[in-house]
């Protein structure tokens, strides 16, 4: 089995015509993609948002929903890059197609080199979501910067090194600034049912968080001790 590199964009081709489906699928998996095929719109918008391509190649007329109804349905949350083609391919379509929220628009016929170049100019246009992960993954706060899908803690830049519970505790914590957090609430949220311990745990592990993310962890100024209920992060 070879592994796909990294890097490897997934691109969706929504298309009910067979024989161009077929040669637009082929051409981009020889070019490494991972592609994805749907012959209606409705399928092709599901899968959208089931598998989150990377770049859509998209029909505009389609049985189920038609492609200014999918490019729309999309554009509502999401920023996914999206070629329009074509049969008709006059001025007018490639603006209602633009205002659609379409990136790009490719009148047919096309030749395949073309097709695979506007993808290409697409995805390096696009926002690089390998490099930046989804906004819910990055949390900041002040000089702290989270990164949760790496488990990447930086403090004024510099990498600063988590047990996975302290982690997991820095994180449940900039998730909910600016409430008063009991420690059974936050042994509960971030031990879940894997422990039986009891809430000095959380004491503990506080401490430990506060020689790491404090400019003084004997004056914390981050996680504030609320006397008789618990802690609360400044955010
Ligand atoms: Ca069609």
């Amino acid at each position: 089995m070879t592994a796909a590199p990294a890097t490897t964009a997934t691109i969706l081709i929504i298309e009910d015509e067979e024989a161009l489906l077929l040669a637009m699928a082929h051409h981009l998996r020889r070019e490494g993609y991972g592609v994805l095929t749907a012959a209606r719109g409705d399928d092709g918008l599901r899968l959208a948002r089931e598998r989150e391509p990377d770049a859509i190649v998209l029909d505009l007329m389609l049985p189920g929903v038609d492609g200014m109804g999918v490019c729309r349905a999309l554009r509502r949350d999401s920023r996914v890059p999206i070629i329009m083609v074509t049969a008709l391919g006059g001025e007018g379509d490639r603006i209602v197609g633009l205002d659609a929220g379409a990136d790009d628009y490719l009148p047919k016929p096309f030749g395949m080199r073309e097709l695979l170049a506007r993808v290409r100019a697409l995805l390096r246009r696009a926002p690089a979501r390998t490099a930046e992960p989804p906004a819910e993954d990055m949390l900041r706060s002040g000089d702290l910067e989270v990164n949760a899908a790496r488990r990447e803690v930086r403090r004024g830049g510099a990498l600063v090194r988590m047990k996975p519970r302290e982690f997991e505790l820095l994180l449940f914590l900039l998730r909910n600034p600016g409430q008063v957090l009991s420690r059974e609430h936050i042994l509960e949220s971030v031990w879940e049912h894997d422990f039986h311990g009891d809430a000095r745990t959380v004491d503990v592990h506080v401490r430990w968080l506060r020689q790491k993310i404090e400019a003084n962890a004997a004056s914390p100024e981050r996680i504030r001790t609320v006397r008789g209920s618990g802690y609360l992060f400044e955010g």
